[in-house]
């Protein structure tokens, strides 16, 4: 299967569950993950009329992106891995999104370099949904403090909420509670569901999708 055809049966599935949730299909977007994958991989997506990536470490979208970002100016780029305080310059710099604000010293950090680069990428809050200690992320509990102290003494452009649930575990709890804090904190963005789950993040809510797998095939490398 090519990429081309591979977005069709995406965007046909995506759409199915859409409809089945009563909702329209133009609310949800598609974010192409297209870590560890070529920039021939991103350009045939591209074609196939593609226009939202996303990658999960700044260096490798800067090699990958940064010409494509001239010659393809209505291309959107999401960051949807950590981001380290040391890259958010450069974060910033790239990005449209960045998905993965998931603790205070990084909204610190990316308060002052957005107001010195005076460039302002749509932020996500990444959301601990499971409470996991290994994994990065706000607890549901402390996300409204969180939140109004990024808004309110940072201001910074909050638009949403993202979650990564346990894994082997059914996601749906999760991704109804990240709507429900989202609808809360009147957010409109909520990032979840991959390729083994986007269906039912869709019904849960979800307004963005990362889907690596279901589009570009198994990963050449590990990411
Ligand atoms: C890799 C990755 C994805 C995409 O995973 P697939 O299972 O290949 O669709 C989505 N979100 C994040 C945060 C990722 O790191």
């Amino acid at each position: 299967m090519t990429i081309a055809n591979r977005l069709t049966a995406l965007t046909d599935k995506t759409g199915a569950a859409a409809q089945r949730s009563g909702r329209n299909p133009a609310s949800i977007t598609l974010v192409a993950v297209s870590k560890t994958q070529p920039q021939s991989a991103v350009l045939e997506a591209y074609t196939a009329g593609q226009r939202v990536f996303g990658e999960n470490r700044v260096q490798e979208a800067v090699a990958k992106f940064t010409d494509m970002r001239t010659t393809h100016q209505d291309l959107q780029l999401w960051l949807i891995g950590p981001l380290q305080t040391n890259k958010v310059t450069a974060a910033v710099r790239m990005f449209d999104t960045i998905a993965t604000l998931d603790r205070p010293k990084l909204a610190e950090a990316l308060a002052q370099e957005m107001s010195k680069q005076q460039r302002w990428p749509d932020i996500l809050i990444e959301v601990n949904s499971g409470n996991e200690p290994q994994k990065a992320g706000i607890s549901p509990a402390a996300l409204p403090d969180f939140y109004a102290d990024c808004r309110n003494r940072l201001h910074l452009p909050i638009k949403g909420l993202m979650c990564i649930p346990p894994i082997a575990t059914d996601p749906a709890p999760y991704f109804r509670d990240l709507t429900k804090l989202a609808n809360q904190l009147q957010l409109p963005i909520r990032s979840m569901g991959m390729s083994g789950d986007f269906e039912t993040a869709i019904a849960c809510g979800s307004t963005a999708i990362r889907v690596g797998t279901a589009l570009f095939g198994e990963r050449p490398t590990k990411g």
